[in-house]
């Protein structure tokens, strides 16, 4: 096993993070994430430790600044400085762009990108000294290829890139590396909430003919994160059956 590290995944409640703080913890990390409803994530910790995974749950509003940066200063209580961030908090608030309100742009880019910055700022100073650190922007296919009725989702995940490959250029230096993970559709809440027609219809559309599982995307974030993977920065990775093949 490489060294045991501590991990802070932000959304580690939902689908996909959920499964993220699973295999992190199975591979020897020490584990958190935030919560914003106290009896849902005491319920949910309960659950993974009687399957046998310890994870810390602390306060945390990723769109606020203060939230987050109380989030973090939780985490490095319990557990010490944070060595991998995964963002991975996200919403949706689908609409096309001539109906969007302003409330509807704006609570997706302050939950999905300006939380890249109010997560990531407590925690880069700490990285920069120590000369290790490893950050993941779990992003997405639409912000690869837009998607009709996300205008809003789109350019917040678009642009967790455009912060990936600037932090990347700055922090390497420091043995920190910054990448994203762009998933296709995973069949998590977030998608289950698709009519079940739209859904095939989408599942048609990707070569590997399905829809990909939560763990297929964390097993990708545990690949960025050994020595092995030091060289890999700046870098977006996407995982989404063939479904789009770009960059
Ligand atoms: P879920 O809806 O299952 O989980 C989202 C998580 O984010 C929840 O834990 C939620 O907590 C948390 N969250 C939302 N807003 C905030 C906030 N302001 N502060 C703190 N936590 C917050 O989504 P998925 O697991 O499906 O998605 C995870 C990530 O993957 C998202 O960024 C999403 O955009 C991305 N993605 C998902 C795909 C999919 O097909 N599912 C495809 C491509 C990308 P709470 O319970 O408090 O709301």
């Amino acid at each position: 096993m490489s060294q045991s590290r501590v991990a802070l995944v932000t959304g580690g409640t939902g689908g996909i993070g959920t499964a993220i703080c699973c295999r992190l913890a199975s591979l020897g990390h020490r584990v958190a994430t935030n919560y914003r409803n106290e009896e849902k994530a005491l319920a949910w910790q309960a659950e993974l430790k009687a399957k046998g995974f310890d994870i810390t749950i602390v306060p945390g509003d990723v769109g606020s600044p203060e939230s987050a940066a109380a989030m973090v200063r939780g985490v490095e209580e319990a557990l010490g400085p944070v060595e991998i961030l995964v963002n991975n908090a996200g919403i949706t608030r689908d609409t096309t762009f001539h109906k969007m309100s302003a409330m509807q742009w704006q609570e997706v880019i302050n939950t999905n990108l300006n939380s890249c910055y109010n997560a990531t700022h407590p925690v880069i100073e700490g990285m920069r000294n120590r000369k290790w650190g490893r950050i993941i922007q779990i992003s997405s296919i639409n912000g690869q290829k837009g998607q009709y009725g996300q205008a809003n989702y789109a350019a917040s995940k678009a642009g967790m890139h455009g912060f990936t490959i600037s932090l990347a250029q700055e922090s390497a230096k420091f043995g920190i590396t910054v990448n994203t993970i762009s998933p296709g559709y995973v069949a998590t809440d977030m998608v289950m909430a698709v009519p079940e027609e739209v859904r095939a219809k989408i599942a048609a559309q990707i070569p590997v003919g399905r829809l990909g599982t939560p763990d297929e995307i964390a097993y990708a974030v545990s690949f960025f994160l050994p020595d092995e993977a030091a060289w890999i920065t700046g870098a977006n990775l996407s995982i989404n059956g063939g479904h789009y093949m770009g960059w």
